[in-house]
């Protein structure tokens, strides 16, 4: 089977900064789903009607702009590690977590963790992994791109300490250092692939022929910065290429994913496994992602 007929969860992308080219190149790509998790923006958010308005787009109009085009868009609430530093801030925003993160669509606290390792952001993480195990929800943890493998190491520690069960716990951006602690730990393993990086779909793949797929999960984590929202498909293309089975590849790039953050449930796995039905006539508080474009209706998909 072409990788091209597979389909594809990206669990871990920031759509509200991609275009309309990109959800139309992802939904021919097979994308189905995708996970938004909240983060920075580029810019520090001076106040908290900033994050609040960030977190209602995620959950609102990112959602309804993704299904415009086939896609099923999830998210995760939370305060990212770098604006954790901001303390009076950090601390009207915690506030607003149940609010956000208990809403429909939200399938994790995320993304969460640390940036600088700094003791407010060690704060930050603890107060909301607690909301997390309060609510039962799976946490989705940013790993910092300075000093990974202790960065990962503590996030991993201090999640067990406050009794996260590790199987709710997902930690992102590893690397071949990190993921013998994080697979050991009973968490689930994220990899990041960033085009022109060291970490690229070539080595995720050697790490898939040396891990093999349980646990594993591969993201694009594409954002307003140099990324690329197609990384999920081409790392399956390349592994296709490379020999890789065809269940672990199912594994690594829709259902694990799927095993992972359904956990919340709030993802309906039937409806996924379904040919998307794109409406266009579809409007949000008034507003319709067309611009005098002839709208898609529901029929049959054209492949
Ligand atoms: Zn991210």
């Amino acid at each position: 089977m072409p990788a091209r007929a597979m389909r594809f969860f990206d669990p871990h992308i920031h759509v509200t900064s991609r275009t309309t080219d990109d959800l139309e190149a992802m939904a021919a790509a097979g994308i189905r789903a995708i996970i938004e998790p909240a983060f920075w923006v580029g810019q520090p958010r001076t106040t908290v009607g900033s994050f609040e308005d960030y977190f209602a787009s995620l959950i609102g109009w990112e959602r309804f702009r993704a299904s415009q085009f086939g896609i099923a868009h999830f998210c995760a609430i939370g305060l990212n590690s770098k604006e954790a530093n901001n303390e009076r801030l950090a601390d009207e925003v915690l506030e607003l977590l149940p609010r956000y993160a208990l809403k429909e669509g939200v399938v994790a606290v995320g993304e969460i963790g640390f940036d600088e390792i700094t003791p407010a952001e060690e704060r930050a993480y603890v107060r909301q992994l607690e909301f997390a195990v309060e609510n039962e929800m799976v946490v989705m943890v940013h790993s910092p791109h300075r000093d990974k493998k202790r960065g990962i190491q503590r996030s991993i520690a201090i999640a067990k300490e406050i009794g996260v069960p590790m199987e709710r716990l997902v930690i992102d951006h590893n690397n071949e250092e990190t993921v013998e602690d994080t697979l050991s730990s009973g968490a689930w393993a994220a990899f990041t692939i960033y085009p022109h990086t060291k970490m690229g779909s070539e080595r995720m793949c050697s790490l898939v022929e040396r891990y093999g797929s349980e646990r594993i999960i591969v993201d694009s984590s594409a954002d307003w910065g140099v990324s690329d929202p197609l990384s999920v498909p081409r790392t399956a293309a390349l592994m296709l290429e490379r020999g890789i089975s065809q269940s672990d590849i199912e594994r690594t790039t829709w259902s694990n994913a799927l095993a992972a953050y359904s956990q919340s449930g709030q993802i309906d796995t039937e409806a996924l496994l379904a040919s998307p039905e794109i409406d266009q006539t579809k409007l949000y508080n008034d507003n319709s992602v067309l611009r005098g474009q002839e709208a898609k209706v529901p029929g049959p998909v054209p492949n």
